[in-house]
């Protein structure tokens, strides 16, 4: 492995991932521009998005003030040293701060001080995977506190929605997540749910839904049902692009299930914002082969 070509690999993935968002989040902003009335608030701010995600790309600078908690997800061969790739993300990460394509936003949890470099316990996240392929690839996603905040878990059944263990309880948990968040998540949003797991891998597998293009359709044709009839359902709600009222609340769901035990019943949401912010790599024989979305 040329280390110093991979360092150069993870620095290029963050700066393209904090500032230019793939093409399928920028079709489906466009889509729902299309769908508001022109002169509308909600018009208004979808151009506004639009414009400061063509301005960030021209600069290569950050889309949001927020540029998120970088979160990983490394798939590697057989042989292949963890210590190293996270040596090389530690560094990449620092790299980026110097050169501004991250903000230094992590902060000591009982302090509050700037650790300065945006590293520190519990950051970057990086999940490792042994895979059977012969080269590296990594997925990287700057997950935004505002979204993350407005992210919910359901332990069904649940009285307060009114929400059985069966796909209705499933959507009535979705919608209220929805109705909850308003603007709050920076709407448009992406929705990532799992139905299953245990607190923790229940959550995990929402937020790896995210990895999911737009334009994807769900492998479970029973998903994949719920999936639109939640994005129609949302966008019904009037809340729009930033809660200012309007049809683009929502750009997209995708929706995973992992197994359960009989008693565990778990509904988890992960919200991402409009500034859907994920790339990724193929790295092999000492060079990127490809870019990912
Ligand atoms: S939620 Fe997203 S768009 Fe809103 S401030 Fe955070 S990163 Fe930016």
């Amino acid at each position: 492995m040329d280390n110093e070509k991979l360092l150069d690999a993870f620095i290029e993935l963050i700066r393209r991932t904090s500032s230019d968002l793939p093409v399928d989040v920028v079709t489906a902003i466009k889509e729902g521009l299309l769908t508001e009335k022109r002169d509308s608030i909600a018009h208004k701010t979808l151009q506004m998005i639009l414009k400061n995600i063509k301005l960030a790309k021209e600069k290569s600078l950050p889309m949001c003030q927020d540029t998120g908690t970088p979160v990983f997800y490394v798939n590697y061969p057989h042989g292949v040293s963890q210590i190293d790739i996270k040596k090389k993300i530690n560094q990449a990460i620092k790299e980026s701060v110097h050169k501004l394509y991250l903000r230094p936003n992590i902060v000591d949890t009982l302090t509050g001080k700037n650790l300065g470099d945006k590293t520190g316990p519990g950051y970057p996240v990086i999940n490792f995977e042994e895979w059977k392929k012969d080269y590296i690839r990594v997925i990287l996603m700057l997950k935004g506190g505002g979204c993350e905040n407005v992210g919910t878990q359901y332990a069904l059944p649940d009285s307060r929605v009114n929400a059985g263990r069966d796909l209705e309880g499933v959507r009535r948990c979705i919608l209220d997540a929805v109705h909850k968040a308003q603007g709050r998540g920076c709407s448009p949003g992406i929705l990532g749910v799992c139905i299953g797991g245990d607190r923790v891998s229940s959550y995990e597998e929402s937020k790896r839904q995210l990895l999911r293009s737009l334009d994807d359709r769900n492998k479970n044709p029973v998903l994949g049902k719920l999936e639109q009839s939640i994005m129609k359902d949302s966008n019904r709600l009037g809340i729009g692009p930033m809660g200012f009222g309007g049809m683009t609340t929502l750009l997209g769901v995708k929706i995973g299930s992992l197994c359960r035990i009989p008693p565990s019943y778990f509904v988890s949401v992960t919200y991402m914002c409009w500034a859907y912010r994920r790339r990724g790599f193929e790295y092999e024989n000492g060079k990127t082969k490809k870019w990912l979305y």
